[in-house]
């Protein structure tokens, strides 16, 4: 997301926020289900509410199923009011997706291209920013094994600049653009050696890529990647490269933080900042593998409630070794149209995908590839895009088709083509695995 600064008065309210919130967030994390999900009712239905009387395409669905929101009592009754979908809010942002009465120059706009291209553009109030704040601090922490110290260098590797609040001494982060060249990525972490790292799976990929002995003096003390698909292996593999835990999350533009990995390695959810189910194609709770709809907790800007996020999830009851009660997100296999499509119908998953690649490039001498990028362009063909590093040389093409060829159905003819540079898309997102064609 691209967000605009923060003005001196929305610093301090945001400040005042955290310091307050930090401590609370932090005991809450530790809550027993039935307070978790009295505090997550009680939020999910007070933005119902507000949404039926401030935002004109919740009053409209509302009246037309004829349900009223303030007569909510139980999570049941919560599950009976209808879901939303992305397609009314952005066409009617924002006349009509945007609560009445909000002056979007006190918001911060958040636009991103989803996984359909498509662009949707958040609000948010510039000074409630903190609750993404906190859960923000929280997602680190797990990702340094609860050792999360206020001292702690965070190097924040992202196409722009989140509006973070920078309190001198405290939790202090540096902004390091994503460049098409790792090698100055990885430049500018070793001038700044970082505790931790915060970053797209792409970068952390290409970094390890390009160097594994670089990446592993930078004594990292944790990482974490999000907003695009990685897969355990391919983490697992880093956090043993780097010596540190590589935790992901999982979160959206329209929904914030819904999930991330706590020190155990399970996708906690984050219930008091958004309200996780899981329907079927019907819309119809399940305890299956379902798709996501969630109720941001905070956004009163732009309320989403049982907003079909479009992704495929299962929420688990299992407890938690790490202790923590809140309820986890399991097989999270991601967006639908996700992977290759071969022309005998066989599905090969994205994730799949990623770790066929990553083996493929883990298996060549360091400095060969800087980045890679795998296409499918038609039914019968992929190809593998790569930016050679400083060792490439003539055999390395062939070294990857074959190590690809090894683990791939034969129906897939496979390329190996080199490129100056895999760019990002307008919103910042860039992926691995791409299927390049209509269906
Ligand atoms: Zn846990």
């Amino acid at each position: 997301m691209s967000l605009r600064r923060l003005s001196p008065r929305e610093y301090l309210v945001n400040l005042a926020g955290v310091l307050v919130s930090m401590p609370v967030y932090s005991r809450r994390e530790w809550a027993r289900r039935p307070d978790l999900d009295a505090f997550a009712l009680r939020r999910a239905r007070d933005m119902a509410v507000w949404a039926e009387a401030k935002v004109p395409i919740y009053r409209e669905l509302y009246g037309n199923a004829g349900v009223q929101p303030n007569t909510i009592k139980t999570l049941d009754d919560f599950r009976r009011l209808p879901l939303m979908d992305k397609d009314s809010v952005r066409a009617g942002y924002p006349a009509r997706s945007v609560a009445e009465g909000i002056d979007l120059r006190r918001c911060l706009l958040s636009t991103s291209s989803g996984s359909s291209g498509r662009m949707m553009t958040v609000p948010h109030l510039a000074d409630r920013f903190w609750p993404y704040l906190v859960s923000g601090q929280r997602m680190l922490r797990w990702a340094t094994a609860d050792h999360y110290p206020f001292w702690y260098r965070q190097a924040y590797v992202y196409t722009s600049e989140y509006p973070l609040l920078r309190v001198p001494g405290l939790y202090p982060m540096k902004f390091i653009p994503t460049a098409a060249d790792p090698e100055r990525v990885l430049e500018a972490l070793e001038a700044l050696r970082p505790h931790i790292l915060h970053t797209y799976p792409t970068v952390l990929r290409d970094l390890v890529a390009l160097s594994p002995t670089r990446m592993s003096a930078l004594h990292l003390r944790g990482a974490s990647v999000g907003s695009e698909l990685s897969t355990q292996s391919e983490r697992d593999t880093w956090a043993e490269i780097l010596g540190i835990r590589v935790c992901d999350e999982y979160s959206t533009e329209e929904l914030g933080r819904v999930a991330s990995q706590c020190p155990q390695g399970s996708y906690h959810l984050h219930e008091d900042v958004v309200l996780t189910e899981i329907v079927d194609e019907q819309g119809r709770p399940t305890s299956e593998v379902g798709e996501v709809v969630g109720t941001e907790l905070h956004n009163h800007a732009m309320p989403f409630v049982r907003y079909r996020q479009g992704d495929l999830a299962r929420i688990s009851d299992e407890a938690c070794s790490c202790g923590r009660h809140t309820r986890l997100l399991t097989d999270l296999v991601g967006r639908r149209n996700d992977g290759f499509l071969l022309r005998d119908g066989t599905k090969l998953s994205a994730g799949f995908l990623l770790d066929v690649s990553y083996r493929a490039i883990l298996g060549l001498a360091e400095d060969m590839v800087s980045a890679y990028r795998f296409v499918q362009k038609n039914p019968d063909g992929a190809v593998f895009e790569v930016v050679a590093g400083t060792a490439w040389d003539e055999r390395s093409a062939g070294l990857i088709k074959a190590a690809l060829a090894s683990e791939l159905p034969p129906a897939l003819a496979i390329s190996v083509s080199l490129v100056p540079e895999i760019s990002r898309s307008a919103g910042g997102k860039r992926s691995t695995v791409v299927r390049d064609f209509a269906q």
